[in-house]
C-alpha cells in the first residue's frame, strides 16, 4: 500500500465505511505472537496477511499478483477481525470499545422502555462465517440486527459471543438498571389478558373442531 507512510492498514481498516464497529488493535499486541495462537490454522495465506495488517513490505510476486493480492487482502481482513475479537475481551481493548460505547458509536436500544441505552456488537457464534454481527442491550438483555444496512456484512466472530458480558463483568458500574416499566397491551383502556391470543386460539380451534363433527354427524345423518 502506497499510503502507508501516511496511514497505517488497521487505521485505514478501521476507517472504512461499515467498520465503524472496530476499534484499532494496538500493534504491540499483534506482535505479541503468543496473543495470535492458532490463528495460523484458521487464516489462509496466514503469514502475508499477517504482513499486511502490520503494514510490513510485501513480497515482490504478490505485488505482481493482482488476484493473489486480493486473496490476501481478504486474509488479512479475516485476520484482523480474529485478532480484534480477542483483543476486545483485554483491559485496554475493553477501555478502547468502552470509549466508542459511550460515544454511542454503536447506536441505541429502539425499545421505548431503554429509554436509548446504548448498545454493544455481539457475535451468535466465535467461529467465522456463520452469524453477521449483531447488537446487544444491557438494559433489556436481547439482541438486534444492526439499523444500517452497511453493518449487514460484518462477521459476529470479530466480536465474539462473550465480549458485552466481559464488559460488564470487569465493569460493572457500566451495567445500566433493568428497565422500570414494560410495554402493556391495552384496547379501550382494557388491559388485553396475556393469554388472550392462545384462548382466542383454542378457542377457534375447538369451533372448527366441533363444526367439522357437525357436518359429519350431519353428513351421517343424510346418507
Ligand atoms: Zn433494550
Amino acid at each position: 500500500m502506497s499510503s502507508s507512510e501516511e496511514v497505517s492498514w488497521i487505521s485505514w481498516f478501521c476507517g472504512l465505511r461499515g467498520n465503524e464497529f472496530f476499534c484499532e488493535v494496538d500493534e504491540d499486541y499483534i506482535n505479541d505472537k503468543f496473543n495470535l495462537t492458532g490463528l495460523n490454522e484458521q487464516v489462509p495465506h496466514y503469514r502475508q496477511a499477517l504482513d499486511m495488517i502490520l503494514d510490513l513490505e510485501a513480497d515482490d510476486d504478490l505485488e505482481e499478483n493482482p488476484n493473489q493480492s486480493a486473496l490476501v487482502e481478504q486474509a488479512a481482513e479475516m485476520l484482523y477481525g480474529l485478532i480484534h475479537s480477542r483483543y476486545i475481551l483485554t483491559s485496554r481493548g475493553i477501555g478502547q470499545m468502552l470509549e466508542k460505547f459511550q460515544s454511542g458509536d454503536f447506536g441505541h436500544c429502539a425499545r421505548v422502555y431503554c429509554e436509548s441505552q446504548p448498545m454493544l456488537p455481539i457475535g451468535l457464534s466465535d467461529l467465522p462465517g456463520e452469524a453477521m454481527v449483531k447488537m446487544y442491550c444491557p438494559r433489556c438483555m436481547d439482541v438486534y440486527t444492526p439499523r444500517a444496512s452497511r453493518h449487514n456484512h460484518t462477521d459476529g466472530a470479530y466480536f465474539g459471543t462473550g465480549f458485552p458480558h466481559m464488559v460488564f463483568m470487569v465493569h460493572p458500574d457500566y451495567r445500566p438498571h433493568r428497565p422500570t416499566s414494560r410495554f402493556v397491551p391495552r384496547l379501550y383502556g382494557f388491559k388485553i389478558h396475556p393469554l388472550a391470543y392462545q384462548i382466542q386460539l383454542q378457542a377457534a380451534a375447538s369451533n372448527k373442531q366441533s363444526s367439522s363433527l357437525r357436518t359429519l354427524t350431519y353428513n351421517n345423518g343424510k346418507r
